[in-house]
């Protein structure tokens, strides 16, 4: 049959082909960013109790009531920000649907859409299903992935629609600071450009930092959907729950997508997670946590011919693999899978134009063990 298809140029995405070609090899998968540990035996628990306790058909649509009290409570806790629960707050199947169905509800056909490269790779797929247009601006590598604010200023045109930001950065750890929000606040003042912030990472930012979530800003959070995900903060990714918060009107047209995408979500998930998040140690206890396993694995790295880059938030770390060779970056990583049994994600390929700096992502959000067993591969390389 002769279809015409919609996104002709999306084939499998490359954290699924890493992770088959890592199951192929036996190798280590530090490709696809998921933990290989349990989640908490408490959130395993209270799943189990949801489930007996018959939360076991629909969801009311927007997400269960005290599980969108309970993200509100803490974005107000962490953040200054108060959104209104039953009207501000909505739960999704995952960020990957919030995003989705953010962008389907705002984005007409003609429309701009800025996104900043290295990009998530579901945003443009997006874009391109509601018609938009992708508009590229590079972060700054040579400044740890900085967003070079000025080239967003200089991006925005009468049909830009939506800014998409992702902070902190997957893949590069780039966390923005209070500077960044004042300088993005300066940007899109006397615009009239809204703005998605996935902001999965919140709880993964290191060295002491807070995260500058843009629901810090009164002026920010007025024109954006901000995303969350419990995937990356409990360690349940198979869990596929996530949240957007944003002010009534964008939540309204939000929620006209999403009750046709998914109408509800997990029901007893989301029971055990409005309980488990009510709990502020369950997330701030986090950042220690990561931060061991980046120390851990950064300190191998240097010890190998890799060299790891600054990785200030996510679980997830850049390294530079020029003093091992000068092969493009999706060979190298398939050399290190068939050759060294570890597997990584190049990351050419979240640009447009692919980009070969000779960096592949490694992805530490893994035991101890296999932190160790990744790197004595690695000292290999
Ligand atoms: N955005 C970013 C930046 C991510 O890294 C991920 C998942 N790794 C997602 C969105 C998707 O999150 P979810 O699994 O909750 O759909
Ligand atoms: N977001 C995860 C990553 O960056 C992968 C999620 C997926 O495979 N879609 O590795």
């Amino acid at each position: 049959m002769d279809i015409e298809s919609k996104l002709p140029g999306v084939g499998t995405t490359v954290f699924t082909v890493m992770s088959a070609l890592a199951t192929e090899h036996g190798a280590v998968n530090l490709g696809q960013g998921f933990p290989d540990f349990s989640c908490d035996p408490q959130l395993q628990a209270l799943l189990a109790e949801a489930v007996a306790a018959g939360h076991n058909q629909y969801a009311p649509m927007a997400g269960v009531a005290a599980l969108r009290e309970a993200v509100a409570d803490k974005t107000a806790r962490l953040y200054g920000r108060s959104y209104d629960a039953g009207r501000e707050v909505t739960v999704t199947a995952g960020a990957t649907q919030a995003i989705m169905a953010a962008v389907l509800a705002v984005v007409r056909p003609g429309d701009e859409v800025i996104v900043l490269e290295p990009t998530y790779d579901s945003y443009v797929p997006s874009i391109l299903l509601a018609g938009g247009t992708p508009v590229y601006v590079p972060l700054d590598h040579r400044r740890g992935y900085a967003p070079d604010w000025e080239r967003v200023r200089a991006a925005i045109t009468p049909r830009t629609r939506l800014l998409m930001l992702n902070f902190p950065h997957n893949p590069s750890g780039y966390c923005l600071s209070a500077a960044d929000l004042q300088a993005l606040e300066d940007v899109v003042r006397d615009t009239g450009v809204l703005v998605l912030s996935d902001e999965v990472y919140e709880h993964i930012v290191f060295d002491g930092k807070p995260h500058q979530s843009l629901a810090r800003s009164a002026e920010l959070a007025a024109r954006s959907f901000v995303v969350s995900s419990f995937g990356k903060t409990f360690h349940i990714t198979g869990w596929k729950v996530g949240t957007c918060c944003a002010p009534a009107p964008l939540t309204t047209e939000l929620r006209r997508v999403h009750q046709f995408m998914v109408f509800a979500v997990n029901t007893p998930a989301q029971h055990a997670l409005a309980r488990f998040l009510a709990e502020p140690a369950h997330y701030g206890r986090l950042p220690a946590f990561y931060q061991a396993k980046r120390d851990l694995f950064v300190a191998g790295l240097q010890r190998t011919r890799l060299r790891p880059l600054a990785c200030p938030g996510t679980y997830f770390v850049l390294a530079d693999y020029s003093a091992v060779s000068t092969e493009p970056e999706a060979d190298f990583a398939q050399r290190l899978v068939r050759e060294f049994g570890v597997a990584a994600i190049p990351i050419a390929g979240l640009y447009a134009q692919p980009f070969e700096n000779r960096i592949v992502r490694f992805c530490f959000a893994k035991r101890d063990d296999t932190l160790r067993a990744a790197l004595e591969r690695l000292s290999r390389v």
